[in-house]
């Protein structure tokens, strides 16, 4: 039997909000042995969101974790998907001692392999996200399978110049650090968080997807869909 994949996923009522999910759960309904973590930014749950989740047959949780005003406001930077993803933590932290945390957001691309590849870890295992900035590429950079830095189109003075959809931890590795949560602190999220988790070094990184040579997740972004009221006639 293997270990379970716990999928936290932030989502948020839009106009792509449906297509993005319907995409997600027919990649996750190839994948044995997952947990859903569907975690909605709204006040109340969506009745069409909980639809698409009951016929899915995915094991799934739906929550809600609305992003605090205060946050909401700085329209500059919104730390998006935070409170969705601590919510997930914590939901873990309450239901589960074993098992592998992955953080999936609604909109990327995710290959069948990368769920082979994460339910490997043993700790804390990193690999490639395509399409992550004006590089295309966030990635671990190997030699002879060996980590020896980061490649990241915005370093901004981290140490973990990697996004979330580049590492998975295990649910072990997490719970050894009660008191780590995601910061509301845009661009800052997953350093900080990573920060937080119980001190490990470069060396103790697990470079999965064929020692980082290999792209099993994009970090691909939907174009929005701008509805008008403009009527058109039809003749
Ligand atoms: N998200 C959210 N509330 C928001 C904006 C985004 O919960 O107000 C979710 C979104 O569904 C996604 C994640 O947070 O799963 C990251 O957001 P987005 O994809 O817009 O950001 P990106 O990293 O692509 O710029
Ligand atoms: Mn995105």
């Amino acid at each position: 039997e293997s270990l379970m994949i716990y999928v936290i996923t932030p989502t948020y009522k839009r106009p792509e909000q449906i297509p993005e999910l319907t995409r997600l759960s027919h990649t996750l309904r190839l994948v044995k042995n997952i947990t859903w973590l569907v975690i909605d930014d709204a006040e109340s749950k969506s009745s069409v969101v909980e639809k698409l989740l009951n016929k899915s047959g995915i094991r799934y949780e739906y929550m809600l974790a609305p992003m605090p005003n205060e946050f909401r406001s700085n329209k500059k930077y919104l730390p998006r998907g935070v409170s969705n993803r601590n919510k997930g933590i914590t939901w873990i932290r309450n239901n589960a001692k074993t098992g592998i945390i992955y953080f999936a957001d609604d909109d990327n691309t995710y290959d069948l392999k990368l769920f082979e590849e994460i339910r490997k870890t043993k700790k804390i295992s990193m690999f490639p996200v395509g399409l992550v900035t004006h590089l295309g590429l966030s990635t671990p950079i190997v030699k002879n399978c060996t980590f020896i830095g980061f490649y990241d189109g915005y370093y901004a003075g981290r140490k973990y110049p990697v996004d979330f959809a580049g590492f998975a931890i295990s649910v072990e590795f997490l719970l050894k650090s009660p008191n780590a949560t995601i910061p509301f602190k845009a661009g800052y999220e997953e350093d900080l968080f990573l920060k937080r988790l119980l001190p490990f070094s470069f060396g103790d990184i697990e470079l999965l997807a064929s020692c980082c040579t290999e792209i099993l997740v994009w970090h691909t972004q939907t174009k929005k869909n701008h509805p008008t009221r403009k009527t058109t006639m039809i003749k």
